[in-house]
């Protein structure tokens, strides 16, 4: 086992460890990054499977995502946009199949009326608490104590309206049920993307993709910092911060701080974990992290989410005038869309089963659960469906470096109770990852932003 010195150690090779590495080498320190994995990305993952490119993980980039748009610039790398021409389809609770054009379903009048004046609340809400501290707001403890499933029949007693709405930030966003978080929760989901109509706008939020993959950022990123800085197949298990023996309140700022992975020891100054907060509890932290923390971290957990791959020679539902988009809350797939590579002949599409239909599936032979799955795409665009050349299912929940899809949120009341602390450093250990991010939250835009605030903490601090 061999044992090096640099100024700081990243925890996680993903695109918030990576960013934080990029900002501290610019800014002149020494940086090693230790990945578990035997490949950067973490949660995004560009792969070829059965001669068929494919996005195992994170991909979308919406107009506001800044952070994430400058780096791709920055890298070299170039963007285009979903394929969107065309009609979508809206399964509605009856079965009935509808096709339609703009951003609201053809359900009944009624309901559309309800829904438009859920998004107007639900707008109001994300303009009145914000982004950056929803904690600290007035209503937070009133909203962060009642489900999203709750407050929005609190809101309507139409049901529809209700389903509707809901799977915006239920199935579509924090991938759980939406009893199992709070209406605080979903406003912060909602403002982390400017308000609650740009997150169920998909041109919006799911505008953009990368020319390579997104796998591709992290891996632009990793080859400049080189070989010196990034360690794969490298798991951390032990991160000593304070002089043996000394409990966290006897740290005394300054002291070396070690860091153990199975391969290879880092001293450093400082360290930043830019995993999962789900997985802090995979690392030895001596002394033990505060009381705290150590609840808190107990109280965030990843969502469920399968995403599903089904490639075809043509893309053929644009030859009959869809785009390939598709809603249902009732569906087995809530969502579809085409996801047709960059000047490929070939046709992808992508559905999503969520949470406790993940479950459902995932409780059932592989064959069994394609079937169901592309039955349902095919009661969206056609027979057709029923045939790809390629399927692929995305597990992140098998993963034992990711152990969910997409990201982390909050247990009801969590968010009000703990969410001031999330980023608060403990001793020389910062916190980067997109689940604690304001402005993108949850995605690969929020997780550069916390990757650049904990370089920034560091640097800021003198260190
Ligand atoms: P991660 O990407 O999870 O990186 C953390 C890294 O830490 C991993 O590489 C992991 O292996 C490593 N690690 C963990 N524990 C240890 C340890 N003990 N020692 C060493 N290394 C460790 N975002 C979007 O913007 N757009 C999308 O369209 C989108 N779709 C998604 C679809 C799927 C299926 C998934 C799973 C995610 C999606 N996301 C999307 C979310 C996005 O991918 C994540 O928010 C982002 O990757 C988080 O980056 P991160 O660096 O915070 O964490």
């Amino acid at each position: 086992e061999t044992a090096i010195e640099r100024d700081v150690v990243v925890v996680g090779a993903g695109p918030a460890g990576l960013m934080a590495a990029r900002a501290l080498v610019a800014a002149g320190r020494t940086v090693a990054v230790l990945e578990a994995r035997d490949r950067v990305g973490g949660r995004t993952w560009s792969q070829t499977v059965e001669g068929a490119f494919l996005e195992l993980g994170g991909q979308w980039i919406s107009p506001d995502q800044t952070e994430l748009l400058a780096l791709v610039d920055e890298l070299g790398l170039g963007t285009y946009q979903r394929y969107r021409e065309g009609e979508s389809v809206y399964l509605a609770p009856d079965g009935a199949r509808h096709t339609y054009t703009g951003s609201m379903f053809p359900a009944g009048e009624s309901t559309i009326a309800e829904m438009e004046r859920l998004v107007g609340i639900l707008d109001g809400l994300v303009e009145q608490i914000g982004v950056a501290q929803p904690w600290a707001h007035p209503l937070a403890r009133e909203l962060d104590t009642i489900s999203f499933s709750s407050w929005l029949r609190q809101q309507s007693s139409d049901e529809a309206a209700c389903d509707n709405i809901g799977i915006f930030v239920a199935g579509g966003m924090l991938t759980k049920p939406a009893h199992a978080f709070s209406a605080l929760q979903a406003v912060l989901m909602a403002a982390s993307a400017g308000s609650f109509s740009n997150l169920v706008d998909e041109d919006f939020i799911l505008d953009r993709r990368v020319v390579g993959g997104m796998q591709s950022v992290s891996e632009a990123m990793a080859a400049e910092l080189g070989e010196d800085v990034v360690f794969l197949n490298t798991p951390v298990r032990t991160i000593r911060w304070a002089g043996e023996g000394q409990t966290y309140a006897e740290h005394v700022p300054g002291t070396p701080v070690t860091v153990w992975s199975d391969r290879l020891t880092v001293v450093a100054r400082d360290v930043v974990v830019a995993v999962p907060p789900n997985l802090y509890s995979r690392i030895s932290f001596e002394p033990p992290l505060p009381r705290l923390q150590h609840q808190m971290h107990q109280h965030q957990s990843l969502g469920l989410v399968i995403k599903v791959h089904a490639v075809y020679e043509t893309p053929f539902w644009r030859a009959e005038g869809l785009s390939g988009t598709g809603f249902g809350a009732h569906e087995l797939c809530q969502e579809v869309y085409d996801n047709t590579n960059h000047e490929d002949p070939r046709g992808t599409l992508v559905g999503f089963v969520s949470d406790e239909k993940a479950d459902a599936v995932f409780a059932l032979p592989a064959e069994e659960r394609r079937r169901l799955i592309l039955e349902s795409l095919a009661r969206y665009l056609g027979e057709e469906a029923l045939a790809p050349v390629v399927y692929y299912e995305s597990d992140f929940g098998s993963e034992e470096w990711t152990r969910g899809a997409y990201a982390a949120s909050y247990d009801l009341g969590g968010l009000h109770r703990y969410g001031a602390h999330q980023a608060t450093p403990v001793g020389p250990i910062r916190w980067a990852c997109s689940d604690l991010a304001a402005e993108g939250y949850q995605h690969v835009d929020g997780a550069l932003r916390q990757g650049r605030a904990a370089a920034d903490g560091i640097l800021r601090a003198g260190s």
